[in-house]
Formats: C-alpha cells, structure tokens, sequence
C-alpha cells in the first residue's frame, strides 16, 4: 500500500507551524511518546516522536537545514503510515524490533525564515564539533543518550545534481559517511552502505535511475561524520529536483519508501546479506549538471558565425531572474526541459518603445515576439501584462550587438529561416510557430 502523503505540507517552505498539528495529533497517539528535547536558538520547542519498544535503535532527524524541509513531510508521512489501523499487522511485527526516535525538524528557526543556518547564522551541519548552537547540542546529545544503531541525516540538495552517466536529475542522493580521513571501511559503516544498496535495489525500477551517491571525502565539522565515528550507522538520504515537481513530491514519496522499507529491513537484519560493493556501483552524483532549460544548436550570427548549446537556469529558490548558465559543447548536461535547435538563430530581439498605454494579453504579445520584439522599453506602468508570459520592461534596450553569455538574463528569440521560432523569457520557453499571426 502506498504511503499517503500528510495534507498541508506539498509546498516548498514548511515551518514549524505547518507541522504543529500533525506532530500533536501523531503524539497523541498511544503508541507514540512525543518528547520535546528542547529549544532552538529563539526558542522555538524541538521535538522528537519515539515509538517502538525493540532492541534496534533508529534516530532520524530532518531539516537540520531550514531550506531543507522535503524528508520533514517524508518522515510525517511515514510515521502517520505505521500508525495507520490498515498497517497493523505491519506495526505488530516491527514494534518489539524497533525503537524508532523522530526530530522532523531540527532547525525551526532557519525554517521560519527559509534559510540553510540556524538563527545565529551558524550551518548546524557544520558545529558537530564545535557545538555551538543549541540545535547541534541536542542532536549530539540525543545521539549519545539514545546511541541508534542507524541514523539518518535527511537533507535536500541543488536540484541541479545529476546521476552519473545518465544524466538523470539526482531526485535522491545517498552516502554512507566517512568517519575518518582514510575513508576507512568497519562494520558499522559497512552496514550502512549495505542499507543503501538494499534501498536502491528495491525502489521501483524506473526510479533507481534517479539515484546518485556523494562524494565519501571526510568532513570533520559534519554530523554524519562524526556520528559515523561514534559507531552509528549513518546514512545521509538529500531529496533532489524531478522534471514537473518543484516542490519536491517526488522526492518526498520516495523518501517515505525508503524509509520504511529500512525499518523492515533493520528489525528482520535483511540487508546484511547485501553485497557491500553494490553500494559502490551507484552511480555518483555531480553538481551543476542539470540545466532547467536545455537549448542545444543554437547559431549564434557573429563574425564569424558560431554554433552553441545554452543552458539556462532558474534562480534557485525565488522568483529571481532567469540567467544563461552556460554556453558551448554542454553535451555532458541534461536539462530538465531540453530542446533540440537543429541550428536555429539566437537573436536578442528588439526593444518596443512604450508611448501609450498598452494591453498585452497572449494574442498581442504573441504578435508583438514574432515582429521581433523582446523587450519593452520605456514607462513600465504604461503596459499592463495580462497574458500568461512574463515582461521585461527596461529604462534602456539591451544591447542589441552582444553575444549571448554566461549570467546574462535569459530574455532573447530563437529564428528559423527568418521567422521567430520562439521565445525565451525569463528562461521561460514559449513556442511559437505553431499557431501563424
Ligand atoms: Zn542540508
């Protein structure tokens, strides 16, 4: 049965409000012990959810990040999952297995403000040692005083990390961290990579594609690391982006899998059985290898003429402008939209002077693209954009004489035999040939 995802919580920024309900509703459950562990730097409560009375101790903790928040619902999910009266049979068999210990969100105060730090400004992931927040406190704490068998570090990642070799966005990133510079291998680290293969091994089939693994290089300021080397099995699972899914579902509903199924296979001790070196044959991940729009072709006219795949970028987490990422042989990247050009025109457009008061809705604009136009230029209150494509409105053109480059904002046209193909706003690719003006 699938797990149901929690209502209230499919968007991109969750704070310790969005999850108050849940977590108290789940507390109040009589399997269920809630516990508040104590408070964030501005004193917001932190709180885990225990249940399960069995010998094999598993920790996870989310959001330590608190622009980070995909495996917060994930592991709501999850819990809301084994409480469920249709799993159970399935809870009967794993509660004297298992204690399960859940902090869904470590860093309420960067949530509440959407930011990777804590409130003081300090990255948690990186005061394992120093334990200078008082987030970092309780995590070290709680680790020392439950001491699991398994953790996980539940994090997200830069949607543009790709799988190795497929090209693949990284929808879910995995490692089994190093506990010591060497990178040397024991049984509890062993037993983490073992985990991961069997994670991977039994997702659905089309969605191994979707997994990468990190880099192992030791980080001796990180949590993962330095419950590695307190004999923790660890296990770092970042939720990465999906074509069509900025917010993360995609993610989310694999995490949950995933989690469960490690909760099976850590009571039944299934995965030790696995092939350590299957770990290692997950592909790796590599950064900045996903473009959001992919143009490959494209024709620059210059002297002399030259041809260039583009890739454009989003900006990150806002409503920012869209920029050129890059431009040359991209062939190695992916894009989560990708358009073959077949040699087709970059051309800058022109800028159209605003005069008069002007009403743009999809015909107009449309119009106005394939006369060459893309931009306007002049009194932005003059134009009243009711079409469902953004504007760019400028004091002055853009230079119509450069070449098209990195950082540049991603505003231009695409020709093909003189006529305008499309459009590219604000990264934003807009087909329009095939309707004739
Ligand atoms: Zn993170």
């Amino acid at each position: 049965m699938a797990i149901e995802p929690e209502p209230g919580l499919d968007h991109w920024q969750i704070k310790a409000r969005d999850i108050a309900l849940t977590v108290q509703r789940l507390g109040q459950h009589p399997a269920v012990q809630l516990d508040t562990l104590g408070k964030s730097y501005q004193g917001r409560p932190i709180q885990a959810l225990q249940l399960g009375v069995g010998e094999r101790r598993v920790l996870m903790w989310t959001q330590m990040h608190g622009d980070e928040p995909t495996a917060t619902a994930a592991v709501l999910d999850l819990l809301a999952h084994l409480l469920a009266p249709e799993q159970a049979a399935r809870w009967a068999g794993l509660q004297n297995k298992i204690t399960l210990r859940v902090i869904p969100m470590l860093n309420p105060d960067g949530a509440e403000i959407f930011q990777r730090q804590n409130a003081q400004g300090i990255d948690i992931n990186r005061d394992a040692r120093a334990l200078q927040t008082p987030e970092g406190r309780l995590l070290m704490a709680e680790a020392k005083r439950f001491r699991p068998h398994v953790g996980f570090n539940l994090h997200d990642q830069d949607r543009r990390y790709a799988v190795d070799g497929n090209g693949k966005p990284a929808t879910i990133s995995v490692l089994a961290p190093a506990y010591d510079p060497a990178k040397s291998v024991n049984d509890s680290r062993r037993a983490a990579m073992q985990l991961i293969a069997h994670l991977k091994q039994t997702m659905p089939a089309p969605m191994q594609q979707y997994v990468g693994r990190y880099d192992d290089t030791y980080s001796a300021r990180a949590f993962g690391d330095n419950l590695a080397a307190l004999g923790i099995s660890t296990i770092l699972i970042e939720s990465g982006g999906y074509p069509n899914d900025p917010n993360r579902q995609v993610a989310r509903a694999l995490n949950a899998q995933m989690l469960l199924e490690a909760l099976d296979a850590i009571a039944h001790q299934t995965y030790r059985d696995v092939n350590p070196e299957s770990y290692w044959a997950i592909p790796e991940n590599r950064e900045q290898s996903v473009f959001d729009l992919l143009l490959t072709q494209l024709t620059v006219k210059g002297h002399p003429s030259y041809q260039i795949d583009m890739g454009i970028q989003q900006a990150l987490y806002s409503d920012g402008d869209a920029r050129i990422a890059d431009v040359g042989d991209l062939s190695p990247y992916a894009g989560y939209q990708s358009l073959q050009l077949d040699g087709a025109e970059y051309d800058a457009g022109r800028p159209f002077a605003l005069t008069d008061s002007l009403v743009l809705d999809d015909v107009a604009y449309a119009r106005l693209l394939r006369e060459g136009y893309s931009h306007f230029v002049g009194d932005a209150g003059l134009l009243s954009n009711n079409s469902q494509w953004p504007v760019l409105t400028l004091p002055q053109p853009l230079a119509d004489n450069q070449l098209p480059r990195r950082r540049m904002p991603a505003w231009f046209l695409v020709r093909k035999n003189s006529r305008v193909l499309g459009a590219v706003l604000n990264g934003q690719w807009v087909a329009l040939q095939e309707t004739s003006s």
